[in-house]
């Protein structure tokens, strides 16, 4: 079996990556490194069966070998670098899309589409399931992403419907671990750095927006058992332990001792007010729920950022 990751250097990219090569899979990692990192990858870098590309999905790539699945991870997927590269988080989105698909179609791969829980925008339904439509502002400084995504499931399921492609689409909810950049800018990482670097943690708004946290290892397991049936239809990933925002910064203060105090920044602007995935289709489908609770997911996380900024 051979699969191409897009996006492969990346957060979800690379616990990808490892997993496949751990399975015996053959693994073809692209990434342009704008926001993911060699060091990601660097334990497999040597594997014969691990081969990295450096290039932007954005562009067209002619790859001589079989390929047997296309998935495509590559994105922005950080509200402050998305809104600050609109363009390129469109492209990605979209023409990489484009040129996913048509690879899959050209080998006769089956093509797997990393969606997200923003498709849904500023939900006007709690919690989301995969039947709601959406509330998305098209024009606003997160359409970017938004839209993107909304173009690259419209693009997905017109090659399903024209092109007889074989696909799979995860909306993937608000998801933390290991491999997160220090300068992420999401808020898990950004706390977690914080605390641990006794900084004020910047709360947006009032903190009592809510998100829902998936640690990355639920995650992968429900995209493995994915590709593992015959399920054609987009499908919530996520956990739906709900939590504030400022809640969340407190049970990190509590995690690492920190003497950090909470400082309070605008909110940006449709930044979602409450945010849970309803996950009955995934128990279904898959018989896949999330193991990981959000402490225990946090202390992992902070384990992991600690030797990070040790490191640097
Ligand atoms: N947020 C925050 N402080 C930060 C970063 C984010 O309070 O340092 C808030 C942000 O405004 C949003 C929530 O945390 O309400 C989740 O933000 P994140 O960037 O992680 O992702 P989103 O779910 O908005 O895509």
């Amino acid at each position: 079996m051979k699969i191409l990751v897009t996006g492969g250097a990346g957060f979800l990219g690379s616990h990808l990556c490892k997993t496949f090569l751990k399975k015996g899979y053959s693994v073809i990692c692209l990434d342009n490194f704008i926001t993911g990192s060699r060091k990601n990858v660097e334990q497999i870098m040597n594997d014969p069966k691990f081969r990295l590309i450096e290039h932007d999905i954005s562009n067209p790539i002619m790859l001589d070998e079989n390929i047997d699945w296309v998935l495509h991870f590559a994105s922005l997927a950080s509200p402050v670098h998305y809104i600050n590269h609109p363009i390129k988080t469109l492209k990605s989105g979209l023409l990489g899309t484009h040129n996913c698909l048509g690879i899959a179609k050209a080998k006769k791969a089956k093509f797997f589409l990393a969606s997200t829980s923003e498709i849904y925008g500023d939900p006007l339904i709690h919690p989301q399931s995969e039947e709601y439509w959406g509330n998305v502002n098209p024009i606003g400084i997160r359409s970017c992403y938004d839209e993107s995504k909304r173009g690259a499931e419209a693009l997905t399921y017109a090659y399903m419907r024209e092109h007889k492609v074989d696909v799979r689409t995860i909306r993937i909810f608000n998801t933390y671990g290991p491999n997160m950049q220090i300068d992420d800018g999401r808020v898990v990482s950004n706390f977690i750095v914080q605390a641990l670097q006794e900084k004020g943690l910047t709360i947006c708004g009032d903190g009592s927006q809510t998100r829902s946290f998936c640690y990355v290892d639920d995650l992968v397991r429900g995209i493995i058992k994915l590709m593992g049936v015959d399920y054609n239809q987009p499908l919530n990933l996520g956990n739906p332990g709900e939590y504030k925002v400022i809640d969340l910064a407190r049970i990190i203060i509590e995690l690492t001792r920190s003497k950090s105090s909470i400082l309070f920044k605008p909110l940006p602007e449709d930044d979602p007010k409450r945010r849970r995935p309803d996950i009955m289709k995934a128990k279904q489908v898959l018989g896949w729920e999330p193991e990981i609770e959000l402490r225990e997911g946090l202390k992992k996380t902070v384990e992991w950022f600690k030797t990070q900024l040790l490191g640097k």
